[in-house]
């Protein structure tokens, strides 16, 4: 059984469409990138697998069973979101933040929070980075603070699936490898991660297989060897690349400037 599945999923926000003709599905353990350019579908891809959108044709099946037939409650304890807007938790704490990711987990009756809760709280901001910010109103956070606490968030919600939109956005170097690490580890313990990607070289090290979309369709699915080539990056992104090979063995991409 596949974690994820999207089988000919067809959306359109309004006349134009979205996205179109996207089939794939990914095994547990898979670190998926999404790539492409601005605009390409790629946050509205994980709204529709996160089930927050609907599809107007297709099917997405979590686990074998379609998103939209999963109570809410049951979909959080598998499928856990980091989304660009936080807005709802906006004036919260940062542990009453962390804490809603415990939610799904916990007895409705009983909801106050254990020591292993309280725990799981620590970890999840010691992870990444995040623990003077505990008592911090969420809101006065910089948007690279609010970016790992809402990485914190689903950590503690512990799902086997995480799907991230833009991991790496606001964060300095610094913080782009400690998340990377984190999400790396995610991976190597056997989560499903899907995420769009901003940054190519981000993807190119973390994921075993990219989804490269252009226009809202599938331009390729399969290993970053294999798909980001510096024909099919200047096929999708519209500029000229480079591929270089870097002492680590590590293969990384920079644009032709000239
Ligand atoms: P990406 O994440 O690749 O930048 P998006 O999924 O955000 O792309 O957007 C894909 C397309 O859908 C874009 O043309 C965008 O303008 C449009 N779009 C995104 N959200 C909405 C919305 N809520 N209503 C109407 N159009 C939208």
């Amino acid at each position: 059984m596949f974690d994820v599945e999207v089988q000919n999923l067809l959306f359109s926000y309004s006349k134009e469409i979205t996205l179109k003709d996207i089939s794939f599905a990914t095994d547990p353990g898979d670190f998926v990138g999404i790539l492409g350019p601005n605009g390409s579908g790629k946050t509205t891809l994980l709204k529709l697998i996160a089930g927050i959108l609907k599809p107007d044709k297709g099917v997405i099946k979590i686990k074998g069973k379609r998103v939209d037939s999963f109570k809410r409650r049951d979909l959080a304890r598998i499928l856990g979101f980091v989304t660009q807007e936080l807005s709802p938790l906006f004036s919260f704490t940062v542990h009453r933040i962390i804490e809603t990711g415990l939610i799904p987990h916990k007895p409705r009756l009983f909801p106050s929070l254990t020591e292993s809760d309280e725990n799981r709280i620590k970890v999840a901001l010691q992870n990444t980075g995040s623990e003077s910010f505990l008592k911090r109103s969420f809101h006065t956070l910089s948007a690279g603070e609010q970016r790992r606490v809402s990485i914190a968030r689903v950590l503690a919600q512990n799902t086997p699936i995480i799907l991230v939109d833009e991991p790496m956005a606001h964060l300095d170097p610094g913080h782009v490898v400690s998340i990377s690490r984190v999400l790396k580890k995610l991976s190597a313990d056997g989560k499903t991660i899907i995420a769009a990607f901003h940054d190519i070289n981000a993807a190119f090290s973390l994921c075993n297989k990219i989804l490269f979309l252009k226009k809202g369709k599938m331009y390729g699915y399969g290993s970053a060897k294999e798909i980001l080539t510096e024909v099919n990056l200047e096929r999708v992104y519209g500029t000229r690349f480079q591929l270089i090979k870097g002492s680590d063995s590590h293969f990384f991409v920079v644009p032709k400037f000239h």
